[in-house]
């Protein structure tokens, strides 16, 4: 599972914004379907497009670049930069702010 559909997970869970069985049944519905969790939930209509907005913003704060790839990758409750290595190739995460352009815009996702 991504680590940006957990970070999403957690922060929907810890602001009490949908109750848990649901969000249960979205974070599965998304790791089946192979689609991000937000889209899952903007089809469903479970949250106002602002209330999601701003999840995504909260979540976007606990996103970590790797130096080695650029990818980034969201730390979990439980997680830090130093122990966390990038989900995509394994390398080590920047710290918070150290890279200048921390994090990427709003856009369509890179090509893979
Ligand atoms: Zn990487």
């Amino acid at each position: 599972m991504p680590s940006s559909d957990l970070a999403l997970f957690h922060v929907l869970r810890m602001r009490r914004l949908l109750p848990e069985a649901v969000l249960q049944e979205r974070l599965q519905a998304s790791t089946t379907r192979g689609v991000p969790l937000e889209e899952v939930l903007r089809v469903r209509r479970d949250l106002a497009p602002e209330v999601l907005a701003q999840a995504l913003e909260v979540r976007a704060r606990q996103g970590r670049r790797c130096e080695a790839c650029g990818e980034t990758t969201y730390l979990q409750p439980n997680q830090t930069a130093a122990a966390t290595p990038c989900e995509r190739c394994g390398g080590a995460l920047l710290a918070r702010g150290t890279s200048g352009r921390f994090g990427r815009p709003a856009g369509p996702p890179p090509p893979r």
